[in-house]
């Protein structure tokens, strides 16, 4: 999308606009088209459509959807990739960009804290299919550079990992990857396609949960792959139609809706949840505050680097362990306990017990994952009162 000077448009423009398609009636607010099937004017229309379907040329939902479509164009036009294909689910995304590429006896290499999810995937699901997957540290780039080999396929990370918040180095990382012809495949979804710019830093697919911040209301699932037309149309979609992974029109038309203000609520979730790292750090009670942007984390420089914002997630270690991390969460007024994240409403979850609770203990130590740590989203509530429930809470604990 150009303005009238032939000056590309911020992403803030084209979140509102791009991918817009109007019926004949010429509605302001994006239409839902609640339909699974389309109806062709001609028996000759109809097999010319199955034969090869244009952009705009619809057969059935699950092939793709009108109001699916806007979302697409509109997200591929905010991360500046050619083109998305929109899922069911953030799981149905990275499921499919890794499946749809993938045969047995490729290799693959990832960064080892990840979602749990995607680690059932790439841990259980993909090697019992004879693809061979090596697990690394993902901040350390020695640990990738020994992993990535002549014929690696694919290479996956989280951009910022959950929950520890540690951050991989994508240009970097893709440098290596490149350097053998793998397809770096990112899950950006605490970066946020506000914050982050993965695909200028070298990655060549981007996945979301578009479930967290694109929503921002936690009402609907869904997801997103986001790369070039010879990826995601050619690879990911004839694997994603055929196996049912598609985004429904109905959460397809709250996306784009979302999309029209995430930045706004983004930044302002990212404000608050660095102004409360800060307050926070060094609270008796707590024996670690992390937060991508606090001047404490480790890999700071690298983070400020990389994204424009730190993102609307910290995580606070507990000094008492598990009892004491449950007593703060249950002395919360304000934060609630549940497990989605980006949400307006602030949110509290305790992943050593239920998101990352079927990792056995050694492998939790390893991701950082301890008995007293919290991870909280945080929300568009007014900061000064977050802050007080959670001072609070941390009283009581
Ligand atoms: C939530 C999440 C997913 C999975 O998304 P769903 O929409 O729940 O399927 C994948 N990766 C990360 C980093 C997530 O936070």
């Amino acid at each position: 999308m150009k303005d009238t000077t032939d000056r590309p448009l911020h992403p803030r423009t084209r979140a509102v606009h791009a991918g817009t398609r109007r019926s004949q009636y010429g509605e302001v607010s994006e239409a839902m088209f609640l339909t699974q099937g389309f109806v062709y004017e001609t028996a000759e229309a109809a097999e010319a459509r199955f034969v090869e379907a244009a952009r705009d040329e619809f057969i059935y939902a699950r092939y793709g959807n009108p109001t699916v479509a806007m979302f697409e164009d509109r997200i591929a036009a905010i991360e500046g990739t050619e083109t998305a294909f929109a899922t069911a689910s953030g799981m149905a995304a990275v499921n499919g960009a890794l499946v749809s590429m993938l045969r047995a006896g490729d290799h693959v290499v990832a960064g080892r804290a990840l979602f749990g999810s995607c680690l059932y995937i790439l841990d259980e699901i993909l090697p019992r299919y004879g693809v061979e997957v090596m697990l690394v540290d993902g901040t350390d780039l020695a640990a990738w550079e020994g992993a990535i080999r002549a014929g690696t396929k694919a290479v996956f990370f989280e951009s910022v990992s959950n929950p520890a918040l540690e951050i991989v180095d994508i240009e970097a990382v893709a440098k290596l990857a490149h350097a053998v012809g793998a397809t770096v495949i990112v899950d950006n979804v605490f970066a946020t396609p506000t914050f982050s710019r993965a695909v200028e830093q070298g990655a060549d697919v981007v996945v979301y949960s578009t479930t967290k911040h694109v929503d921002g209301q936690g009402r609907c699932l869904g997801g997103v792959i986001c790369g070039t037309e010879a990826f995601v149309r050619k690879v990911a979609e004839p694997y994603l139609k055929h196996t049912g992974g598609a985004m429904s029109p109905f959460n397809a038309w709250v996306m784009l809706k979302g999309l029209e203000h995430m930045d706004l609520r983004v930044r302002a979730q990212a404000d608050a949840a660095l102004h409360l790292a800060e307050a926070l750090e060094g609270h008796p009670k707590l024996a670690r505050v992390l937060h991508p942007f606090l001047a404490s984390h480790p890999q700071g420089a690298l983070a400020r680097r990389q994204m424009d914002g730190g993102g609307t997630v910290l995580s606070l270690d507990l000094a008492g362990g598990k009892a004491a991390a449950f007593r703060f969460l249950n002395a919360l007024r304000i934060v609630t306990i549940s497990n989605n994240l980006g949400d307006a409403k602030s949110i509290a979850t305790h992943p050593a017990t239920t998101t990352h609770q079927r990792l056995p203990d050694a492998q939790k130590a390893q991701l950082g994952i301890t008995p007293g740590l919290v991870r909280l989203s945080v929300g568009l509530e007014d900061a000064n009162d977050l802050l007080a429930d959670l001072r609070g809470a941390l009283d009581a604990a």
